[in-house]
């Protein structure tokens, strides 16, 4: 048995930098309670260590950032690497809360790009609903137009100078189907994807695997980075596609049979859970032998 360790995976450049600005905030303001709006990233372990740290967690669940807002009268907010609308920092000031903004920077680039466009038209946003950086986005004005499936595209009719861009985790090719629906309605739409670097080489990597019996994606069912990273593994032909949280779900049986093992993880799965995995793996292939490797390294 052969074991892939797929590269690049796991934590992106952005999930660092937020989960780094999360336990600064957590040390500068241990007098003060410190919140943040929504999950860190979709990972519950890595939302474990920062509730570890001092800081809450708001548990978004479909409750925009706006209404999660509520639950928070004093002290410190943070914003996650998803973005926030202007009216999340308007409510947050309103509030009189203290603002530290962990958005990434290429969620900061679409929003960009998105309010200059909107000087000469209307916005054609793919993404997915209720995704927290989906919502930043749509919150930016109401001519940016969530297109989450092709039929939302009805109610798009009649836009001025369109630009088509997206939400920046998506899966390329899910991304391409859209784009091309938006431009049979709009052809002279301006284009501009945006799917960022660290999602496009995790999703290119598993595209160009070859000869994999089983791709074992590590992340959280919730993120959408992992399950896209799944369902490219199987778009792109390989037989089993598997997406665990830990080692703690492997199972001998999946195993089974498997001559190449492929392994990857997504933007927000912590770098100690799929080094558990790989190891368990590693010693499987190398010994025979079916024992969960423990969890040693910290979380954050
Ligand atoms: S997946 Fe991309 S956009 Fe999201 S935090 Fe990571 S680098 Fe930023």
């Amino acid at each position: 048995m052969e074991i892939i360790k797929v590269i690049p995976r796991g934590y992106c450049q952005g999930v660092v930098r937020a989960i780094r600005i999360a336990r600064e905030t957590a040390e500068q303001y241990s007098d003060q309670p410190v919140y943040m709006l929504g999950m860190i990233v979709h990972n519950r372990f890595v939302v474990d260590a920062c509730e570890k740290l001092g800081i809450h967690c708001l548990e978004a669940n479909g409750t925009s950032r706006l209404k999660l807002l509520d639950q928070i009268d004093s002290g410190v907010v943070i914003f996650t690497a998803h973005g926030v609308s202007d009216a999340v920092v308007q409510k947050a000031k309103d509030k009189g809360l203290t603002i530290v903004d962990a958005t990434c920077p290429d969620v900061e680039k679409t929003h960009t790009l998105i309010r200059e466009h909107l000087r000469h038209g209307d916005v054609l946003y793919i993404g997915k609903q209720n995704h927290p950086e989906a919502e930043g986005a749509i919150g930016i004005d109401p001519r940016v137009h969530l297109i989450s499936k092709k039929e939302d595209l009805e109610h798009c009719r009649n836009l001025h100078h369109v630009l088509i861009t997206n939400q920046t985790t998506l899966s390329l090719l899910d991304n391409e189907e859209l784009i091309q629906e938006c431009l049979k309605q709009y052809p002279d739409a301006i284009v501009q994807a945006e799917i960022c670097n660290a999602t496009t080489m995790r999703q290119k990597a598993v595209m160009n695997l070859k000869n994999i019996d089983l791709l074992i994606v590590v992340g959280d069912p919730h993120s959408n980075n992992s399950n896209q990273l799944r369902e490219i593994g199987k778009k792109a032909g390989i037989p089993a596609a598997l997406l665990i949280e830990t080692a703690q779900d492997l199972r001998e049986e999946q195993l089974a049979g498997k001559a190449r093992i492929a392994v990857t993880s997504g933007s927000s799965t912590p770098t100690s859970l799929t080094n558990t995995v790989i190891k368990t793996l590693e010693t499987y292939a190398a010994t025979g032998r079916f024992e969960i490797w423990p969890l040693t390294e910290p979380i954050l």
